[in-house]
């Protein structure tokens, strides 16, 4: 908790991002309408369908609807509320299909108790019997029903106790019996005055407004209300009781509360003239990498410098193993910071899926950095990877774009991206900022070993220059377009590169299959020989990289196999890095720039092919099928 100082500054916290959907409002205003709008903010969380509770006339209204937040905000408006007190939520679901009786608020069987829900009850079934067995009945097939009804359940045996409320003890007894991970914010049919919140694993943040209190799974929606926010931690539970709030622990000892001010631009949360968020985000790229460097060089000593790792240099010197642990995306920012790192700082790096991380057991060497990557500061198995890496006593550091986000606080140490918002489910701008900072990284680890100054400079001068170049290949967005164009109706596509641009074919693959659903594949392009190569035809498209001049003929060897059997080839490729007459059917230059920086020069036209051909194929772009911006369940 103590390092946590150094990483988070508590007065001042520009806080970046989001999580998925719940807020709840006790005030003095018409809560739907503060409701829906931080729904609003939060909907690319999770958009299956959403749902609002509130307290009118001493009854509990709950309004759902599956798909969109407008439908939900259509339906408000057919019965308007007066009501001050109510909860809301967007829905990723884990438990029971996309049905109206799965939305949240969910609303126990006695109808006492609503609550909205992230997370996953694991235990739900045994205790769902149990429930069934006192008289407790079901009209969802959700996990969060069960733990509704026995928070019902504890409130009808829970006596009025002499201090605090029978409402929140009767929460807190519920959940010591609940194994998984919940945000939760709970509203009880006797207390209209009265809003109960809890967490384990997902997160929850209190907004203390004048005259007002939110609760929301992400400051998104609270800071159009109120800059001041308190990150509730797991195993907290807050009592919201008019306009005052307690937080305790579960076994009722009370805890004092941090109060942070949230530095929010809340224009950057919205589209402009954009189209979409991904694209937006695409062209907010060049400020994203400046954002990421600003500050972190020093000149006199060609090297980086970050202010939150909480480690001396001698601390990193005695480091001679690093393990890299994140999930999607990042995780492919992972794999091109360990060729950056083994390449400039000559560190062995391992990097591993948190997922499997956490339950492998995997055995770690004694000096072992552990480093996890995480946008949101939220992705509940990076968290967990973080945990068990600690747990066994490693240093851990984090890179992540959400201060104040739980990866963030519970990290001994760490660098904070400083994109943005980045509100598009498919990651553009954070992925080339943690590119970005993982080339500062090896710079940063080179000179505390044997990279040379001169070396050194030449780094900085090289990624000093990235955002303008950045800017450069945003501006051949039609020449992009108009490629696009030309194979959307493809079904299969591959991409294939060589050393640092392998990671870049997995990322390139995984954006177009995100968004466009095509099935894609990213390879190192010789590894194609042995499998995916039997894929290849008219009808299967290859992208291409080729970057690097030392491993040109090879690539170029790679295109001609593809090419010898009738493969169509688009090849993003490096200015000083000429193909033979006629070999690529379509190309797009990118302006040469030091080889540590290539991977984010060549990650641009990928984005941008994935972003056409989504949108040519009328694909919801920024909320594609099944995905949610930020993966807070196992
Ligand atoms: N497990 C719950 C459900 O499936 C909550 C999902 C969520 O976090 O949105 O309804």
């Amino acid at each position: 908790m103590l390092l946590l100082h150094y990483y988070l500054p508590q007065k001042l916290i520009k806080d970046n991002q989001k999580m998925c959907g719940i807020v709840g409002y006790l005030g003095k205003q018409n809560a739907a309408g503060i409701l829906l709008e931080g729904l609003k903010r939060l909907e690319y969380r999770g958009y299956d369908s959403s749902g609002l509770a509130v307290f009118e006339d001493g009854n509990l209204i709950v309004t759902r609807r599956v798909g969109r937040v407008k439908e939900l905000v259509a339906a408000v408006k057919k019965a308007p509320s007066q009501s001050s007190l109510g909860i809301c939520h967007t829905r990723w679901a884990t438990h029971g299909v996309v049905t109206e009786q799965n939305a949240h608020p969910q609303l126990s069987s006695d109808g006492k108790i609503t609550l909205v829900h992230n997370g996953v009850i694991e235990n739900y079934n045994t205790i769902q019997k149990f429930l069934i067995s006192k008289g407790y009945t079901f009209s969802s097939e959700t996990d969060t029903e069960v733990l509704c009804n026995l928070i019902a359940y504890h409130y009808a045996k829970e006596k009025e106790p002499k201090e605090g409320s029978r409402f929140a003890q009767s929460v807190r007894k519920a959940i010591l019996h609940v194994e998984g991970t919940y945000g939760l914010a709970v509203l009880c049919a006797d207390c209209p005055n009265e809003m109960v919140g809890a967490r384990h694993g997902s997160p929850l943040i209190l907004g203390v407004g004048r005259e007002e209190i939110l609760l929301a799974s992400d400051v998104a929606a609270l800071v159009s209300r109120t800059p001041e926010v308190v990150y509730l931690n797991d195993g907290e539970v807050v009592q919201i009781v008019g306009t005052d709030f307690t937080i305790s622990t579960l076994d009722s000892e009370d805890i004092k509360p941090i109060i942070n001010t949230v530095d929010w631009d809340i224009s950057e949360g919205e589209l402009g003239d954009f189209d979409h968020f991904m694209l937006k985000e695409i062209f907010e790229q060049p400020e994203a990498l400046e954002n990421a460097m600003r500050g972190r060089f020093s000149l006199d000593q060609s090297t980086a410098k970050f202010g939150g790792l909480n480690l001396t240099p001698q601390d990193l010197r005695q480091v001679d193993r690093i393990l890299l642990c994140a999930c999607g995306t990042a995780w492919h920012a992972c794999l091109t910071i360990e060729f950056l790192i083994e390449k400039y700082a000559r560190i062995p790096v391992e990097v591993e899926y948190a997922s499997e991380f956490r339950y492998r057991n995997a055995p770690l060497d004694k000096n072992t950095l552990v480093m996890v990557v995480s946008q949101s500061g939220e992705t509940i198995d990076t968290l967990a990877a973080l945990q068990e890496s600690k747990r066994k006593g490693y240093t851990t550091l984090a890179i992540t774009n959400t201060v104040g986000s739980t990866i963030a606080r519970e990290s001994d140490g760490g660098i904070y991206q400083h994109a943005g918002p980045e509100i598009g489910v498919a990651s553009t701008k954070a992925f080339t900022s943690q590119l970005m900072i993982g080339a500062m990284l090896a710079l940063f680890l080179g000179r505390l070993r044997d990279m040379s100054f001169n070396d050194g400079s030449e780094l900085v001068t090289g990624l000093k220059k990235i955002p303008d170049l950045v800017r450069e290949i945003t501006q051949h967005c039609a020449q992009i377009k108009s490629i696009a164009k030309k194979y959307t109706k493809k079904q299969d596509f591959l991409f294939l590169g060589r050393l640092s641009m392998f990671p870049i074919a997995l990322e390139g693959a995984l954006k177009l299959k995100e968004i466009s659903y095509i099935h894609a594949e990213g390879y190192p392009a010789a590894e194609m020989k042995h499998g995916p190569i039997a894929l290849v035809s008219e009808e299967c498209p290859s992208v291409f990289f080729a970057t690097e001049p030392d491993t040109l003929a090879k690539v170029v060897s790679n295109m001609q196999e593809v090419k010898a059997r009738k493969g169509q080839i688009i090849v993003v490729r490096s200015a000083n890095c000429p193909l033979p007459e006629g070999l690529a059917d379509d190309e797009v230059i990118i302006p040469e720039c030091h080889q540590a920086a290539t991977p984010i020069l060549a990650s641009i036209p990928v984005q941008l092919l994935s972003y056409y051909i989504a949108v040519e194929r009328g694909c919801d772009v920024d909320k594609p099928r099944n995905l949610a911006k930020s993966v807070t369940v196992e």
